[in-house]
């Protein structure tokens, strides 16, 4: 799998993960729950299964970061850097620094589980040469080896992630295929369509057959579709726009001597809830509604602003992109963005007036196709 970063700062560094290795310049990372895999595999059976079973584990996940690590070469041959990739028991997930066109994504997409089809060719080949034909294989699968094993992991790897659904690998490509003629957000709809069906499918199978990995997969491509079609659909509505056209220009400011009282009164008097901290012209923080209502729980209403308030805010400039500063809101910290023009407050950029501009572009958008 490969994903574009969330968000262009540091905020979604995976944690629970530690880096292994570094291959051609890209950090590879474990998460911790494939070490608890590992040790649950080695704890469960006999000592000579569990070594031939740890063997196995491991030998698939040399197959899974050989596919990621094919995601990521195709990518930095077309100039998108892999900020690192993470082995999760589930899998692996190459997060791409920035965003790759429908033509780099097409190829990027696709190397990885071409990456598994090559292995299966050379393990195919090994397994003629060395057992003489592949009738083991077709016969007793109890017998089957460690070749064995992995020519079919290796086939399903391919098979599986080329499924044309997102979010697998599959879905990406036909995404990229379909934007080649149309915009990338009914692309990535139809796509993101397609995989929520399969998605159903499966947890219906699932349900039907008792089998609760196959219910588990359906969830996550269900979740995983959904949260890209959201994201890439407010995507193509901030494209081509500036931070100017979304920033709120009418808000009010507090200064550093204010008490926290006074913040209060402003928070109930208005819809505003963070408050940019100025000292005459010159910002020195922003003041979070959080702050607010803990800085009174602790300290008490005559506490001044300038002890609550956050000093290492985001700003931005009125000319930036409108996409750029969407990414500036990672989950983790939905805090508003200043908007400076020559190191002078002149406007404010919240979630909730980018989302509300998202609304007013998607309804523009759908009188403009009604009136076609
Ligand atoms: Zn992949």
């Amino acid at each position: 799998m490969s994903l574009p970063a969330p968000s262009s700062r540091d905020a979604h560094r995976p944690s629970w993960s530690f880096r292994l290795i570094t291959i051609a310049g890209i950090p590879i990372r474990i998460h911790f729950t494939f070490l608890l895999f590992l040790a649950w595999v080695s704890a469960s059976g006999s000592s000579k299964d569990s070594y031939a079973l740890v063997t196995f584990v491991i030998s698939i996940f040399v197959c899974v970061l050989l596919h990621e690590l094919g995601h990521a070469l195709v990518a930095k041959h077309h100039g998108v850097i892999t900020r690192d990739i993470t082995l999760y028991p589930i899998g692996g997930v190459a997060m791409l620094d920035n965003r790759p066109n429908p033509k780099q994504e097409f190829w990027i997409s696709l190397a990885g589980p071409a990456v598994n089809l090559v292995l299966a060719v050379i393990i195919g080949a090994a397994i003629f040469v060395l057992e003489s034909g592949f009738g083991r294989l077709l016969g007793d699968l109890q017998k089957a080896s460690l070749l064995d094993a992995l020519l079919i992991a290796n086939l399903t790897l391919a098979i599986f992630n080329m499924i044309p659904a997102f979010p697998m690998d599959g879905g990406r490509v036909l995404r990229a295929a379909l934007a080649q003629k149309l915009p990338e957000a009914r692309a990535t709809q139809i796509a993101g369509g397609i995989g929520q069906g399969l998605a159903i499918l499966l947890g219906l199978a699932g349900v039907f057959t008792h089998g609760y990995i196959l219910m588990l997969i359906a969830f996550f491509v269900f979740l995983g579709a959904s949260q890209e079609v959201t994201s890439t659909v407010t995507r193509s509505f901030l494209h081509g726009h500036v931070v100017a056209d979304a920033m709120l220009t009418n808000f009010q400011t507090i200064r550093t001597g204010d008490s926290l009282e006074r913040a209060a009164n402003m928070l109930l008097d208005g819809s505003q809830n963070d408050f940019p901290v100025m000292n005459g012209d010159e910002v020195l923080g922003i003041l979070l509604k959080n702050s607010i209502v803990r800085g009174l729980a602790e300290e008490g209403p005559t506490t001044y602003v300038a002890s609550r308030m956050q000093r290492d805010y985001k700003y931005t400039s009125r000319e930036a992109p409108l996409e750029l500063a969407f990414e500036m809101f990672p989950q983790a910290d939905p805090s508003p963005i200043l908007v400076m023009d020559n190191e002078k407050l002149v406007g404010m950029l919240t979630i909730e007036n980018l989302s509300e501009f998202v609304m007013l572009e998607h309804a523009k958008s759908q009188n403009s196709l009604q009136h076609r």
